[in-house]
């Protein structure tokens, strides 16, 4: 009996290595198929709004793919496939040029755009698209750039050295998810981001917990004692709202304030609403 559950167990565990494995190499060759042809990839805005006011400041690019075989596939999973493969590089290309469309379509929209380490690190990056945005007349600096702290550990000195060529071509730099990496305080001020946005993690259920508000505040400070602008990500009530708000947190995202979404409902929503807001 005992012998059997003994031996049950690496059967089992390597059994579901050998599926997840599979299934990443089923992911690989759907994307490499997507990449060819047009249509099945996506992206979506959600709304960063001011903290004190439902005002739009920018609007978060988010990928969504369908793929025909294997159905939707969350952008966590085929991200990470994608860098593993090397795919990414590819992959950023063909949603940059998405970006691209909707910028043109769209003159007053500013979003902030997901870059993956391998992404910015790749030779080319920053000169392509620099020069795809010369190209279409689109400036820069409606577009933030968000990096991970990852992006740090692996290689600071290449990554410091992209990163001043991006900001001196007047793109803005943010730090996501901050707090759940290990990149130190110290990078925060070598790096020179214009925006800091801290994790969900942190938020949910901040109304609950006085040591969680303690920390935001004192990342809060430490931002602002930088200079930088605070995004709080996952906002989902209106006591979490309300709470960072009073911490002094700049800018807000999450469910509470709006869905990703795509972009004829985003203008619809955030960006016509302008005129229809003033007083007759
Ligand atoms: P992220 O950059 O931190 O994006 C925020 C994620 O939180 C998004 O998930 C968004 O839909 C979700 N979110 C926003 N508000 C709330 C909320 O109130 N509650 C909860 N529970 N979730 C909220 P999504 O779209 O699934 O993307 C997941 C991650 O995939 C992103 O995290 C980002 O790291 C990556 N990703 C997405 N699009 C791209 C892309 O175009 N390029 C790259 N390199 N990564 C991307
Ligand atoms: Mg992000
Ligand atoms: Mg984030
Ligand atoms: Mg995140």
């Amino acid at each position: 009996e005992a012998k059997r559950r003994r031996g049950g167990r690496p059967v089992a565990f390597g059994a579901m290595i050998e599926a997840a494995d599979r299934d990443a190499r089923a992911i690989e060759k759907a994307l490499r198929a997507a990449l060819r042809r047009p249509g099945q990839l996506s992206l979506l805005y959600q709304p960063i709004s001011a903290a004190g006011a439902r005002r739009l400041e920018r609007a978060e690019a988010l990928a969504r793919w369908t793929s025909p075989e294997l159905g939707p596939i969350p952008p966590d999973r085929f991200i990470a496939v994608a860098e593993r493969s090397g795919l990414v590089v590819e992959l950023g290309q063909a949603l940059l040029g998405q970006l691209c469309d909707d910028l043109e379509e769209r003159p007053e929209l500013a979003v902030s755009f997901n870059v993956s380490p391998l992404q910015l690190l790749a030779p080319s990056f920053a000169s392509d698209l620099i020069a795809e945005l010369r190209r279409r007349r689109i400036s820069p600096a409606r577009i933030e750039l968000e990096l991970t702290e990852r992006l740090l550990v692996d290689d600071p000195r290449l990554a410091a050295e992209r990163m001043g060529e991006l900001r001196a071509a007047g793109f803005r730099l943010a730090l996501d998810d901050f707090g759940t990496g290990y990149s130190s305080i110290g990078y925060l001020r070598e790096m020179s981001f214009d925006t800091l946005k801290i994790d969900r993690s942190f938020v949910t259920g901040l109304e609950r917990c006085p040591e969680r508000r303690a920390l935001v505040k004192a990342m809060l400070d430490l931002a602002h004692a930088l200079e930088l602008q605070v995004v709080c990500e996952g906002i989902e009530t209106d006591e979490e709202l309300a709470l960072v708000r009073d911490l002094g947190c700049d800018l807000v995202q999450g469910y509470h304030i709006d869905r990703p979404m795509n972009l004829g409902r985003l203008a619809e929503r955030w960006l016509d609403q302008r005129h229809e807001a003033e007083p007759a």
